[in-house]
């Protein structure tokens, strides 16, 4: 895995139809992408089987689609408009626009052996920060002041040009990430809303909503998939970092007094880690948990874990877990003036729930689950994609396009299975060329009609994975797809 750059990944992904740049005709939109025909299909099964494993198969959890617009005032309760911003930095020769935190922490990744050896001496840092950035390689919550310290003190030049030896960026300044809406038609009468910056408020302003017209009891959860957007700068790591984006997050409230939050905290970790490996199919030797320091972490927070998966480009965040109190629903009391407690009918005790969240982001489980299939082997490259997410279950072809009968047999046996699998047809080339064009879009099966077929009633079928071919009746062909692609 550690020898396979992402540019491979994000080659095969153009070359095959997974992901496209973002309005490329027109030059591109930065940080922007296209998902392609089996692009679509693997991010669609992801996001089914996400769904399916926290919504459908979970008694306490309902799910939720809100809206994308949303009112301005959400935004300045839950924090974000005051809040929610990257520090950036300006290159002021080749006019780089970057992420402090990332300069910092790309830096410190580099050099990090040698820097923890002679650390400078620095009065705006405390050398416990100090030795904690360098250990970590993380400055999440640093102020911009911080920021700009490290940068003089350890005089890190810009990364896009020489010219730039840390002597030449801006000061480090903080931008909002949201997307302003204006609403109205007519200048000057128009109304300011945001797109969603995240999933999560739409299920705490809906929770008095969900809670009096479902039969919901603490401890529930409300789930959510769909779209974010946030006005990103990004180093360019392929979709792991986009403008628009779409999430998957589950807001579980209970209450503190009833119910043990670390106990709580700790099956989601296991709920998580399971999903990742056993139904997305990702090697566990891949992915690691890291609990954020006292620093990184969100005030209102009594716990935050990331889990991350080791992506061409290092350890990163996939999915994060974090305790956040009561903070979202008591900011939204405030900020609306209602009252968002819940009130037990036998007890008449009210309580406004705390809440667990853990949130994920589907296209970063979409590069994941790229880098972790891609495999070059014996001259072929091979998407070893779990059979439950591989675009395509099956491929049919006709051993020779331009015999009828073949074609016809073919065509019955895609029909046939079309009916409960997503199947491709391919008569086009020879069959070594459609094996290699299925193994780069990770079709665990490919189905062969030969002339044999025509006299037996059976047909080829290689896997994959092994290459190896077996003959099979057409009459068991339903009977092995649903063994093999449970
Ligand atoms: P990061 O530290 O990587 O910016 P975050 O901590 O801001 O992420 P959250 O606000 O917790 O992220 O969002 C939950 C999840 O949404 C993240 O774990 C990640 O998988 C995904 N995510 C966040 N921002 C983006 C983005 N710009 N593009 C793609 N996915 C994203």
């Amino acid at each position: 895995m550690e020898n396979i750059s992402l540019a491979k990944i994000v080659a095969l992904a153009k070359r095959r139809g997974f992901i496209y740049p973002g309005s490329e005709l027109y030059g591109g939109v930065a940080n922007t992408y296209d998902y392609g025909p089996v692009g679509a299909e693997l991010l669609r099964n992801i996001k089914n089987l996400w769904w399916e494993a926290f919504v459908h198969r979970r008694e306490d959890i309902v799910g939720l689609e809100a809206s994308l617009i949303s009112h301005q005032e959400i935004w300045k309760a839950s924090g974000h408009v005051g809040g929610f911003a990257d520090a950036l930095v300006d290159c002021r020769n080749c006019k780089l626009r970057m992420r402090a935190d990332h300069l910092l922490e790309d830096f410190i990744e580099t050099l990090q052996a040698e820097l923890r050896e002679n650390p400078p001496k620095t009065e705006k840092i405390s050398s416990e920060e100090l030795l904690m950035a360098l250990k970590t390689a993380k400055v999440e919550g640093w102020s911009e002041e911080k920021m700009d310290e490290f940068i003089n003190v350890f005089k890190i030049g810009c990364p896009n040009c020489s010219e730039n030896k840390g002597d030449k960026w801006t000061a480090v300044r903080k931008f909002n990430l949201l997307f302003p809406v204006h609403m109205g038609i007519v200048e000057g009468d128009q109304s300011l809303a945001y797109l969603r910056g995240e999933t999560a408020q739409g299920m705490f302003v809906n929770f008095k909503n969900v809670l009096e017209s479902n039969r919901v009891k603490l401890p529930f959860g409300i789930a959510q998939l769909g779209k974010s957007f946030r006005n990103e700068i990004t180093p360019g790591n392929s979709v792991f970092r986009t403008l628009e984006f779409e999430q998957g997050e589950i807001e579980f409230f209970f209450d503190p007094e009833e119910s043990d939050w670390e106990e709580l905290y700790e099956t989601w970790k296991k709920d998580m880690w399971e999903f990742v490996t056993k139904t997305i199919g990702i090697k566990d030797e891949n992915l690691r948990w890291r609990t954020h320091s006292d620093e990184e972490r969100s005030f209102y927070s009594k716990r935050t874990e990331d889990l991350e998966y080791r992506f061409p480009f290092g350890f990163k965040e996939l999915w994060g877990l974090a305790y956040r109190t009561d903070y979202d629903l008591s900011q939204h009391e405030k900020g609306a003036s209602k009252d968002l407690k819940v009130v037990d009918s036998q007890t008449g005790k009210k309580v406004l729930p705390h809440v667990i969240e853990p949130a994920v982001g589907i296209n970063r489980i979409f590069l994941m689950a790229l880098s972790d299939a891609y495999v070059e082997e014996e001259g072929r490259t091979v998407l070893k994609l779990s059979p439950k997410i591989a675009p395509f279950k099956a491929a049919v072809f006709p051993l020779l396009a331009n015999k009828p009968e073949l074609m016809q047999k073919a065509r019955e046996i895609y029909k046939d299975l079309s009916q409960n699998y997503y199947i491709n047809f391919d008569a086009r080339g020879n069959i070594g060329k459609r094996y290699l064009a299925q193994d780069e879009i990770g079709t665990p099966y490919c189905i062969t009609v030969d002339f044999d077929t025509l006299e037996d009633d059976a047909v080829t079928v290689r896997d994959r994975d092994t290459m190896e071919q077996q003959r099979i009746k057409i009459s068991e062909l339903r009977n092995f797809l649903a063994q093999k692609l449970v």
